[in-house]
């Protein structure tokens, strides 16, 4: 299906917001199925990778950002490889995470943020400084008290966090994804 005859659909406004965020030409995807065949999530969601492409292209908001596979998808890029139209659902899926908001999959998407935020911060996974902010924002905060003090004991968890060299770098790609976002 062409981008023009998306129009007629009535889902132009999030497919296009969707796209912008993305970076992708979402409108191009013409369903061959050659992500989905490859992706090796998609058994275990409610959507396949092209079903998912099809609900932004239809502009069926709600099913987009309620679906799990948003939370499966492991970034793998083989979906992207497969493409014959270059469209990497792997950025759809990021861009659809952070439009995200509530549901059943609320912690997820915290979690979602508070590893952001932490390679945000020091360009990497300050795991200790993570798991806490998910927990005070989950409401979990006393759950799994036994594994931490375990990986603590083990010094999995550091007390302090380790800055990498090019911190700048990364707040800066940060800060051009959230321009992007509100532009
Ligand atoms: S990046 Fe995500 S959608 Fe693409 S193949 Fe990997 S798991 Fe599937
Ligand atoms: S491989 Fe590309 S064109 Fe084919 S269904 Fe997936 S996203 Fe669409």
């Amino acid at each position: 299906m062409g981008e023009s005859a998306l129009k007629l659909t009535g889902g132009d406004d999030f497919l296009k917001e969707v796209s912008l965020l993305s970076g992708q030409k979402i409108g191009l995807c013409f369903q061959c199925q050659k992500c989905s065949s490859g992706c090796p999530v998609a058994q275990w969601a409610d959507l396949h990778p092209s079903q998912l492409l099809r609900t932004v292209q239809f502009g069926l908001r709600d099913q987009a950002l309620a679906s799990s596979f948003i939370w499966l998808c492991s970034g793998c890029e083989t979906c992207g490889a497969r493409c014959p139209n270059g469209i990497r659902t792997a950025a759809v899926v990021d861009a659809l995470k952070e439009m995200a908001d509530g549901g059943a999959e609320r912690n997820m998407r915290l979690f979602h943020r508070a590893f952001l935020d932490s390679v945000r911060r020091y360009g990497r996974i300050h795991e200790l400084g993570m798991l806490t902010r998910y927990k005070l924002q989950s409401g979990s905060l006393f759950q799994d008290l036994d594994l931490g003090r375990h990986m603590f004991v083990k010094g999995k968890l550091k007390v302090m966090p380790h800055r990498i060299k090019g911190t700048g770098a990364v707040r800066d790609i940060f800060r051009r994804v959230q321009a992007k976002k509100h532009s």
